[in-house]
């Protein structure tokens, strides 16, 4: 395996019962990247990253995550992962920092419980029991736990659903922290913003197949795409598609004597590229 990839999967396939839920999935993901999984429901996102965590067995192909086999690792490697899980369930009695605490004593080198309460935004909560967190709070708690033996890489399964927008944010704070300190991350979720926000680089999942990654912002030729100039002229709204919409803005402006009312330039946005690589019609019909 070249060093610099934690995660090398090739040809995943994996079937439940009659249906094919991976039919041949390709990723390469590189030491350090934050890497995004995006793809409708039942695409096979969660299926992909349980079987790089280890906890399913694939049918076919190859995977290799932090050079070893999932499927074959032992005790040493999955210290070397960070699984987020509901883990604390069974634990509701335990305040936040005696769970945190409690789990940092399974991994050879963890970090310090207090530090890792803080990096996820329950320093306030610290001594407060689980049972009285609230859902997102308790997300928190979980990605604390998926930390707290300082991975070298970490597994985020839409990581921020359920979560107000501030959370969410703060969130983010948190996984940019964790790739800055060096740690790569696999990341699913159905929020395009969080994809565009965080990530390196985007895979498309859609039955079974990756469909192309690429970083978002080149993702589905968005970088090549026309851009859209709108504005409002004496016949109402006007639009139009150009590759150098500097030109038509200055033409534009020219004609108007000055400011252009309601201008606006747009390229094509993750979701408008997602959306139709996924097989998705203005009309709401499924290719
Ligand atoms: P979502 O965005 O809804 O979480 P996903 O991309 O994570 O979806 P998967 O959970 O990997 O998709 O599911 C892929 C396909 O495999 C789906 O058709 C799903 O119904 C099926 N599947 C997943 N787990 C099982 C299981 N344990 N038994 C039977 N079918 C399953």
């Amino acid at each position: 395996m070249a060093s610099d990839l934690v995660i090398e999967a090739e040809g995943l396939r994996k079937s439940y019962r009659r249906t094919v839920a991976l039919d041949g999935v390709d990723l390469h993901v590189k030491r350090g990247e934050v890497f995004s999984l995006l793809g409708p429901n039942g695409a096979g996102k969660t299926t992909t990253v349980e079987i790089l965590e280890g906890y399913r067995r694939r049918d076919g192909g190859h995977a290799r995550v932090l050079g070893e086999d999932p499927e074959r690792a032992g005790a040493s490697w999955r210290a070397r992962r960070g699984v987020v899980l509901q883990s604390c369930d069974d634990v509701v009695e335990l305040t936040v920092s005696e769970c945190v605490r409690h789990f940092a004593r399974f991994y050879p080198r963890p970090a310090d419980p207090g530090e890792v309460i803080e990096r996820v935004g329950l320093s306030e909560k610290a001594g407060s029991r689980i049972r009285s967190l609230s859902g997102g709070q308790r997300r928190r708690l979980d990605v604390a736990l998926g930390i707290v033996g300082q991975p070298e890489i970490v597994f985020l399964d839409e990581p921020t659903t359920g979560f107000d927008p501030e959370a969410r944010r703060q969130f983010w704070d948190v996984v940019r922290g964790l790739a800055r300190g060096g740690t790569s991350i696999l990341l699913t979720t159905h929020y395009l913003d969080e994809a565009e926000a965080l990530a390196d680089r985007v895979a498309v999942v859609n039955h079974g197949r990756v469909v192309e990654t690429a970083p978002p912002a080149d993702l589905g030729g968005r970088r090549e795409a026309p851009a859209t100039v709108s504005w409002s002229g004496p016949r109402g709204r006007q639009s139009e598609q150009t590759h150098q919409p500097t030109a038509l803005v200055k033409k534009l402006e020219e004609s108007f004597g000055g400011e252009v009312p309601d201008l606006t330039v747009a390229r094509p946005t993750l979701e408008d590229v997602y959306l139709k690589m996924i097989g998705y019609s203005a009309k709401g019909e499924q290719k």
